[in-house]
């Protein structure tokens, strides 16, 4: 029960960047962001991934930009915000981190429930389109190895997933700059900051 396969070029998506966390520079996001570090220090002792940030704040609409003040305060997020918060997560520990952005697969039907709540929000339901979604994640490099943390659903993701719900049709790692770096996530080897699409058999 899907539209036709997704390609990356034709989506709005191809052109979106990472999603960042903007700081009014006074005291309000200097205050988020020191309660947001204390409540990560004791809610993740570092095993797995920071579970913890989509339980706190489910998934959900948000407006961009947002503001550290106002994520701290919301009572959902969207997974580009699950993703900055969890990058500055797993940053913390001393851990290399880059952003993930994912096309994934969804059921056709969860579309109008999508943008009938985006839309109330005011916020832009651009990531959404007739069976498959934009979403972010963010991945850990270590000696040229990427696994990918999915902050929304919060665990870690398989390249190999790439039939029904959530599959994954392209990913970027590491950002909208192609780089010469290349990164090995289980198996599949990706050029960093250039879109690729997934496909049985691996990479
Ligand atoms: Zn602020």
């Amino acid at each position: 029960m899907r539209a036709a396969e997704p390609t990356v070029e034709s989506a709005p998506w191809a052109e979106f960047v990472p999603s960042v966390l903007s700081d009014h520079g006074t005291e309000c996001c200097a205050m988020a962001r020191a309660w947001y570090t204390a409540m990560d220090r004791s809610m993740w002792r570092g095993e797995g991934g920071p579970a913890w940030i989509s339980r706190k704040f489910p998934w959900g609409p948000s407006k961009w930009p947002l503001f550290w003040c106002e994520a701290m305060e919301a009572e959902e997020l969207d997974c580009g915000a699950h993703q900055a918060l969890s990058m500055e997560a797993f940053r913390a520990r001393g851990i290399r981190v880059v952003p993930v952005q994912l096309v994934q697969r969804q059921e056709v039907h969860h579309l109008p429930h999508w943008h009938g709540r985006w839309g109330d929000a005011s916020a832009s339901p651009a990531w959404a389109r007739e069976g498959v979604a934009y979403h972010e994640a963010c991945a850990t490099l270590q000696e040229g190895r990427a696994e990918v943390w999915d902050p929304t659903v919060g665990a870690w993701l398989s390249p190999r997933h790439l039939e029904g719900v959530r599959s994954i049709a392209a990913v970027r790692i590491g950002g909208a700059t192609a780089s010469d770096e290349f990164v090995d996530w289980r198996g599949v080897r990706l050029r960093m900051g250039v879109w690729a699409s997934l496909e049985a058999g691996g990479g």
